[in-house]
């Protein structure tokens, strides 16, 4: 069975080779309005367990076979810490990497909900970046968005998460996606904003449907998005943007530095948002030192000190 597929180009974490814990078909304790996979009664174990000797075999002919990439992602068609063997795989992993001159970074893209079991946060802790998502955080708006599977319940879920944020030394970042009519209310944004202001991932990445997704839902125009952008205040946040979404304007040093100490802005958004003498004065600020330039997750964003 094959396990790996791509790679692909991703904008936020480079040239990604995929590793698919659950080829044989969706397994997940989530039937999201918005997966694209097809929709499914959400399970809380999986079925169908891969061999991890098969998995890592399947890696090492993927690397063997020149293929270059900067992160080794792993997903699961569903969720990837539902596989109980999470643990000894990446330990195999780390130590069939050891063999490469330069390794990719291994990379997990989860819901979530299961960071608050201790040997999940501990397998977790291979990973060099650890992604997951966070669509609500309140019970009401989390039974219909992501339909979890019985007993699973959001105030748990984030427990799990801030607790997992504390011990991890990796990079961790958030993913939320708005689904139009569901968890786009200003109150609603506000409180996952809220949840993650206190779970501190380094960046947030904020988006919308933009694939045919498992139930009839719709996405947030990418004007609703950016007025929703202010309540996730002090957080980094990245919006992957169109091109319909430039509109530079003249900012002074004074409106740059103001606007970034309320939020930091990435590269992607300086380009979209600032004309380029505003653009210039940015530069300025950070050759002065007013601004910092930091990465999160290979995105770059602008800080104010
Ligand atoms: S968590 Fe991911 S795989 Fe599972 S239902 Fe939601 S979108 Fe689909």
């Amino acid at each position: 069975m094959a396990f790996v597929f791509g790679p692909v180009h991703s904008r936020r974490f480079g040239i990604s080779l995929g590793v698919d814990l659950s080829p044989s078909g969706k397994q997940c304790n989530f039937d999201c309005v918005y997966c694209e996979l097809c929709a499914a009664k959400p399970m809380s174990a999986m079925r169908e367990v891969a061999n991890a000797t098969e998995i890592v075999a399947d890696i090492e002919r993927a690397l063997q076979s020149g293929i270059v990439c900067d992160v080794l992602t792993f997903t699961a068609n569903g969720e990837p810490t539902l596989y109980p063997h999470l643990a000894e795989l990446v330990m195999q992993v780390r130590a069939l990497l050891a063999r490469f001159p330069a390794p990719p970074k291994l990379l997990i893209l989860s819901n979530g909900s299961r960071f608050g079991i201790k040997n999940v946060r501990e397998a977790l802790q291979g990973f060099d970046i650890v992604k997951f998502s966070l669509d609500a955080a309140n019970e009401r708006v989390f039974r219909r968005v992501d339909r979890a599977a019985r007993g699973i319940e959001i105030d748990d879920i984030i427990e799990g998460i801030a607790t997992f944020a504390q011990e991890f030394a990796g990079e961790l970042i958030a993913e939320v996606l708005l689904v139009k009519g569901y968890n786009d209310n200003p109150d609603d944004v506000t409180q996952i904003a809220d949840a993650l202001r206190r779970i501190a991932p380094a960046r947030v990445d904020v988006g919308t449907i933009d694939r045919p997704s498992a139930y009839k839902v719709n996405a947030l125009s990418e004007s609703d998005i950016e007025a929703l952008l202010p309540l996730f205040w002090g957080l980094r946040v990245f919006v992957p943007r169109r091109e319909a979404l430039q509109c530079p304007q003249s900012y002074d040093a004074a409106q740059i530095l103001a606007t970034l100490r309320r939020r930091p802005l990435s590269k992607d958004d300086i380009t979209a948002l600032f004309d380029k003498p505003s653009q210039q004065r940015l530069q300025t600020l950070v050759q002065n030192g007013e601004v910092a330039r930091e990465e999160a997750g290979g995105i770059v964003f602008y800080c104010a000190r």
